[in-house]
């Protein structure tokens, strides 16, 4: 395919944010009579899914204490369920079980759950939590937990399946994808300001309007638009917290136990919903019974046919490198410095053992195998939707956005020009302004 030197709507990288935001824009600009999917090109420097999407642990939930959070994600789990076979997704649902520290944020995050008519369980107390676990699973011996959130829609999809199936819905419509093209930097209109053409390594290419979603590559592209490196801040304390650093790199931990996925099946022989475990009880070993944890802990895992076991994670760690000096490339599973070792399939199988008694002495089907990958944080953790340079939109989404499926279709609107309700509380002067979303007591950054 021959390099456009012009296009209407350029978006860059063809992840999840990138190419549901190319299907949504397509099929709007052909609804509204605007032109349709030939006005817009997709440019990736590697490939479809070459990011954080193809690499997804790919859980889908509506388990969050932030209410803006919550509706959004409400939103993106209609659009997983409006195309399963596409998306290849799977909603067998996802559990929350937690221990007396999150009760109440829980219980909240229920309550509101209900108002938006999210289906889903909450069961309270020690005693019934255990009853409803062991309903679900004979095994099930999490010790440290007061209650369970069963959410009975979301659960999880298969990152590059899904992410081929996006492109696919995209490219049927026109929308142009070209992979080995890498945005270098942006050509400023002399009089306006906006973008007025990207410059990449295969040539430069006018536009009206850019979609940047890039993933973990963000601090990058934003360092072209030459946005603020670091931002104040009015704290929760009421104090202005001065140039906070706009970025930071977390490093997310995951891998996959190399057992039948059927090993996880309920008692009743059905696949079971995704299981997110927080707990402060004491994590021991498997292996020799030492002490691992008697901090706050959690785990999330998944049989999974395309992983080939029982797949999942535990919390992140933070990058202590400087930001800009952090090897992004080569990402994911290619990286030498960033996949999982053996301290984090040691606790994680061990945990797995804490949970279910079928897991004990399991820890040898441990797949020792490239897992893991960096993720980009904003200050608060949460999602920078916003518009820049006056045309570029940029979709930085603080790594919750596997799930966030649905956000290409409000930003597809904002890019024909209409406001979205669900992405106001995302804006960058959120942090000027003091609007904050409100922290849980989950170990989880993204939570
Ligand atoms: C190990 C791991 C597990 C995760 N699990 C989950 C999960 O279970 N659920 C969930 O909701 N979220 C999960 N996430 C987070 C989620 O994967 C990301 O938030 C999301 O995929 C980001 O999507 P994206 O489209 O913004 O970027 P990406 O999928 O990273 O795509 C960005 C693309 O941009 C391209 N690119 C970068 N720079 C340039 C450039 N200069 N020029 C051209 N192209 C460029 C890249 O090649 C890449 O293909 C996980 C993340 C990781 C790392």
């Amino acid at each position: 395919m021959a390099m456009p030197s012009k296009v209407k709507y350029l978006i860059i990288g063809a992840g999840i944010h990138g190419l549901s935001t190319a299907w949504h824009l397509a099929a709007k600009l052909e609804a509204q009579g605007k032109g349709g999917g030939k006005d817009i090109l997709v440019v990736d420097k590697t490939a479809i899914g070459a990011g954080a999407s193809g690499i997804a642990c790919g859980v889908v939930r509506n388990n969050y204490f932030q209410p803006a959070m919550r509706e959004l994600m409400a939103q993106c789990v209609e659009v997983w369920e409006s195309d399963k076979e596409a998306f290849s997704y799977h909603p067998v649902g996802y559990m929350q079980i937690s221990p007396e520290v999150m009760h109440k944020d829980v219980a909240s995050i229920y309550e509101q759950q209900k108002a938006i008519g999210y289906s889903s369980d909450f069961i309270e107390g020690e005693a019934d939590s255990m009853k409803y676990m062991k309903g679900l699973f004979d095994d099930w011996q999490a010790r440290g937990i007061t209650s369970v959130l069963h959410e009975k829609k979301g659960g999880y999809a298969n990152n590059l399946k899904s992410i081929y199936g996006l492109a696919k819905k995209a490219e049927d419509l026109g929308v142009r994808i070209m992979t080995g093209v890498k945005v270098t930097g942006f050509e400023l209109g002399h009089n306006t300001g906006a973008v007025a053409a990207v410059l990449t390594d295969k040539g430069r290419i006018e536009c009206e309007q850019v979609v940047v979603g890039v993933g973990p590559w963000v601090s990058q592209i934003w360092n072209m638009l030459e946005l603020p490196k670091a931002v104040d801040i009015k704290g929760r304390d009421g104090k202005l917290h001065k140039d906070v650093p706009m970025w930071r790199y977390w490093c997310l931990e995951e891998g996959t136990l190399g057992v039948d996925p059927g090993f996880l099946k309920t008692n009743d022989g059905k696949m079971p919903p995704v299981i997110h475990v927080d707990t402060d009880a004491p994590l021991m070993s498997d292996v020799d019974g030492s002490l691992i944890t008697d901090k706050l802990w959690g785990i999330y895992y998944k049989p999974d046919f395309n992983f080939g076991g029982i797949q999942g994670g535990a919390m992140p760690y933070v990058v202590e490198t400087p930001v800009d000096k952090v090897a992004i490339d080569p990402y994911g599973p290619e990286s030498p410095d960033f996949i999982v070792g053996d301290d984090f399939a040691h606790m994680w199988t061990s945990a797995l053992a804490f949970c279910h008694k079928r897991f004990e002495g399991q820890g040898i089907h441990w797949k020792k195998e490239p897992s893991g990958g960096l993720g980009c944080f904003t200050p608060d953790s949460f999602p920078v939707f916003d518009t820049f340079r006056q045309n570029v939109h940029v979709i930085a989404d603080s790594n919750h956005g596997y799930k966030m499926i649905g956000v290409g279709k409000l930003v597809a609107d904002e890019v024909l020009g209409q406001k979205s309700r669900l992405l106001e509380p995302f804006r960058l002067s959120r942090y000027a302004e003091g609007k904050l979303h409100p922290v849980s007591n989950s170990p989880f950054p993204w939570s």
